[in-house]
């Protein structure tokens, strides 16, 4: 039986994981955070929650991360330094931090999702097809979260963002625009506007505006339930344990 460790545990998304993992039928082999967290030696879904890296992974099959970039970071580069698998959904990872994972995923299968709903993946699968079959159309990403998240826009915003640079041929790096102010002048057409929307305890919502004259599509995707990404999470952590090293992303995963 796979055993999983949660980094994390006590967080909105750690809480759901832990019980997830064990709902799947997986063993919660145990529940790592940061040090000095009030927390630790606590118990959360029968494990033990913990600041020890080296022995929460050691006998662990996989991890799973949804905490912080620079603890994300750090986390995996031990994980691989031990073979242990990862999943990771931690957002707002810069290019450096993104690099330091690839070297990670030269030595463990790592994971990787902004997002990790079904419903999100099918998103950016009809948005790339959209952006491909409307090739004078304008494209634009508009995303709501509730008002902790920390990182804008999402992580989701710019792979749904990416989504649509693919189905145009364009590079998502030099395309995507986050910010609109001032006196910007007129839309250049190879742009993708990128936005975050902030308050209450919206769970996520991502629309993809593909916009031409006289017309206009919108496709959204609203998540009620975070739930669902702990459920996708532990769907990858299943699936990655014991894949060749290297890094996926949920279409790996769903098979999509
Ligand atoms: P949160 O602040 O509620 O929880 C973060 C947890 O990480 C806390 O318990 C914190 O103590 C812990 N942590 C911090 N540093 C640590 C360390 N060094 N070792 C172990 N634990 C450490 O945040 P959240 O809302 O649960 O979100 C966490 C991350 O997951 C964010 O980046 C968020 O954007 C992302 N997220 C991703 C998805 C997805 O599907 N990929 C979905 C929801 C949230």
């Amino acid at each position: 039986m796979t055993r999983v460790v949660v980094a994390g545990p006590t967080g909105r998304m750690g809480q759901l994981l832990c019980e997830e993992v064990r709902a799947a039928g997986l063993v919660l082999a145990g529940a790592l955070e940061r040090p000095g967290h009030p927390r630790l030696g606590e118990t959360i879904a029968g494990a033990k929650i913990t600041d020890d890296v080296d022995a929460a992974l050691a006998g662990a099959d996989v991890y799973i991360d949804f905490t912080a970039p620079e603890a994300t970071i750090a986390l995996a580069a031990r994980a691989a330094g031990k073979g242990v698998a990862g999943v990771i959904g931690t957002t707002g990872i810069d290019a450096a931090g993104q690099a330091a994972l690839e070297t990670s995923a030269r030595k463990i299968p790592l994971v990787v999702a902004a997002n990790f709903s079904l419903g999100v993946a099918i998103l950016c699968d009809l948005a790339e097809r959209a952006a491909r079959a409307l090739p004078g159309f304008d494209l634009e990403v508009v995303e709501l979260h509730h008002k902790l998240k920390r990182d804008a826009p999402s992580g989701t915003a710019l792979a749904v963002a990416s989504a649509l640079a693919r189905g145009r041929g364009l590079d998502p790096k030099t395309a995507t625009r986050a910010a609109r102010a001032g006196d910007v002048g007129a839309r250049p057409e190879a742009e993708i506007g990128v936005f975050a929307v902030r308050g209450g305890d919206v769970v996520g919502e991502h629309t993809a505006y593909l916009m031409g004259p006289a017309e206009r599509i919108e496709i959204t995707h609203r998540a009620t339930d975070r739930r669902i990404f702990a459920k996708g999470a532990v769907r990858a952590a299943a699936w990655v344990a014991g894949k060749a090293p290297g890094r996926y992303g949920i279409r790996d995963v769903l098979g999509l």
